[in-house]
């Protein structure tokens, strides 16, 4: 009998694997041509400065929109992109367009705003730096319009090697962000030698912000340990008043969170830069 259940289990199995591999299959040659066919598009997330509400940026994040399934998010495809290599690719496109929609937005006359990109571990190699600097020239852009959000997991790898290419970047004027922080394994020996500008708290700890006390216990650490590095610090997933207003006598500098926007198209984000737009909490 126990033969059959695992000759069951693993025909069972082995199925699944092939379904998972045909549906990885079919989104890999999907995002592909998507790449190629303009499918791929940019929404804009506003950052807000707590101390005088105003929006100091945007977190730049990548969405499908696909023929039959309609706006597919980056969750759905992101990690997979990862996985095959493919997110180079996309990573290109990204910069590409953040820097093309932020030319057009300084020729339109908006002041100017600075838009994070999202790079993944893999794209993170010698020829990033080089990379980010030509794009900037060819859109005659100041350095100061552009933001790299990097994530923990970048860091695992080569510390040394890394350091090095985050160093390339910084000195271009490019500001680097350590995203999703709290999350990954990095260790707080390294985090001293980053040049970072910021760090980002997690959405998963903004969330128990103001009734979990461990939530809110890692959320004021964080911000304490940016004071201390003379980092800025922003916290994300920011959904409620009583979070924002948590953040700000933490000491917090920035948030980005559904509270006032969710990511949006770039005319409606060009529209609440124009409107100017802010957050503001009654001082606590
Ligand atoms: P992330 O970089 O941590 O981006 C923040 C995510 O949180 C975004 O999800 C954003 O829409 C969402 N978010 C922001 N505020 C709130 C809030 O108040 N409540 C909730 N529930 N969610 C909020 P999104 O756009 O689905 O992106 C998910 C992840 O996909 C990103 O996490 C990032 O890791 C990845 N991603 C997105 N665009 C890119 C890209 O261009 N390149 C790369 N490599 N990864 C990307
Ligand atoms: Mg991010
Ligand atoms: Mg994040
Ligand atoms: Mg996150």
């Amino acid at each position: 009998a126990k033969q059959g259940i695992e000759a069951d289990g693993v025909a069972f199995y082995s199925q699944d694997m092939n379904q998972g591999m045909h549906e990885r299959m079919r989104i890999e040659s999907g995002l592909r041509q998507a790449l190629g066919n303009g499918q791929l598009l940019l929404h804009y997330q506003p950052k807000f400065s707590i101390q005088d509400g105003t929006i100091i940026g945007a977190e730049a994040l990548v969405r499908w929109q696909h023929p039959e399934r309609g706006m597919v998010p980056p969750a759905e495809f992101i990690p997979l992109a990862e996985a095959t290599g493919l997110v180079v690719q996309v990573g290109e496109w990204v910069l590409e367009q953040a820097c093309a929609q932020a030319q057009a937005w300084k020729r339109a006359g908006l002041r100017p705003i600075r838009l994070a990109v999202n790079v993944s571990a893999r794209e993170f190699t010698q020829a990033l730096p080089g990379r980010v600097q030509e794009t900037l020239r060819r859109y005659g852009l100041e350095p100061s319009w552009l933001e790299l959000e990097i994530t923990e997991s970048t860091l695992m790898h080569n510390i040394d090697r890394v350091i090095g290419i985050m160093d390339r970047i910084t000195a271009l004027g490019v500001a680097l962000s350590l995203d999703d922080f709290g999350t990954g394994y990095s260790s707080l020996s390294y985090l001293k030698r980053f040049p970072i500008d910021t760090l980002k708290i997690d959405r998963s700890f903004t969330t128990g912000i103001p009734t979990d006390a461990n939530d809110c216990a890692i959320a004021s650490t964080i911000i304490s340990i940016a004071q201390q590095l003379k980092h800025r610090v922003i916290a994300e997933g920011v959904e409620t008043v009583e979070q924002l207003a948590f953040l700000k006598s933490a000491g917090c500098n920035e948030v980005q969170g559904y509270l006032y926007s969710r990511p949006l198209p770039a005319a409606e984000f060009e529209r609440a830069v124009r409107e100017k737009w802010t957050v503001g909490v009654k001082a606590a």
